[in-house]
């Protein structure tokens, strides 16, 4: 039997079980892996995989919710799948849409990372978060949680920016990001070769085709930011490295922790401006 004390916890490097009160990690060597530093906030849900996907589910649902909740009316049913539980593009505006209309009339540059967690409705969201929870573990399986969140959210930003610069007035969504996993992931698959980059290669070219197609057939969705999304993905994951190449290091962490932090402070602020904005003109 294995008996774990209280004072046992993961280290944060390795994510095995160590003594809080170990000065260097057994495993990897990690000073101090019980320091309360290295276990905020942040890093438990950047350091488990299930975690930090349900999380980014999670922060996604509820900016969806909120979104609808702003809205002037009530959100109908419509006859068009693309709109059933839509959000007034006054609400999405409000919690940080992006594009030329909000960076260049409302000054609003942080909206390049708040439009990734918005969706114009209920299929919207629930297309992104299916690609989002077949990839994202396996970008965080062979990238680690702090490289795959920094994929997910400089893609994100690097595919709405390239948009933007493109000239496209309104966006949201959170397939720009999904695309960057889709790039690192193809980067991965071509740079590790064997059977396993082949397949994996493959599989994911696959879901590319698919989503570059859908862009094209569907009106109204941002190729911009997916083609972009994807060139940064795979240029993000060739400079990041995986981990059968490097080791996730302070660096890494260090991105991911900048990452995280950022996304949760923007995140807050739209959501309390768009609630205050609400009350003001509905009171
Ligand atoms: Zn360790």
């Amino acid at each position: 039997m294995n008996r774990t004390s209280r004072t046992s916890i993961l280290c944060p490097n390795c994510r095995r079980l160590v003594s809080a009160d170990e000065a260097r990690c057994p495993h990897c060597g990690e000073r101090r892996p019980g320091s309360r530093l290295k276990n905020n906030f942040l890093t438990r849900h950047l350091a488990e995989s299930d975690r930090l996907v349900r999380t980014i589910i999670i922060a996604n649902v509820a900016m969806f919710c909120l979104s609808l909740f702003l809205n002037s009316r009530m959100p109908g049913l419509s006859m068009n799948p693309f709109h059933v539980l839509s959000p007034e593009n006054r609400s999405l505006l409000l919690l940080g849409a992006t594009g030329t209309i909000p960076i260049d009339r409302f000054g609003r540059l942080w909206t390049l990372i708040s439009a990734v967690y918005l969706h114009g409705g209920l299929l919207h969201i629930a297309f992104n978060m299916l690609a989002l929870s077949q990839l994202a573990p396996v970008v965080i399986r062979e990238f680690g949680g702090y490289r795959a969140f920094s994929i997910y959210t400089l893609g994100g930003v690097a595919g709405y920016w390239i948009s933007y610069r493109a000239g496209v007035t309104f966006t949201i969504g959170a397939s720009g990001a999904v695309c960057a996993m889709i790039g690192a992931l193809l980067y991965y698959g071509l740079s590790r070769g064997g059977l396993y980059g082949q397949a994996l290669f493959k599989q994911i070219g696959a879901w590319a085709v698919g989503i570059l197609l859908f862009g094209f057939m569907v009106p109204g969705i941002n190729n911009w930011a997916h083609g972009g999304g994807v060139l940064a993905g795979a240029a993000l994951g060739f400079f990041l490295g995986y981990r059968e190449r490097r080791k996730e290091g302070r660096l890494h962490r260090i991105l991911g922790h900048g990452c995280a932090g950022l996304t949760l402070v923007i995140l807050s602020y739209a959501a309390a401006s768009g609630i205050y904005d609400r009350l003001q003109i509905g009171g």
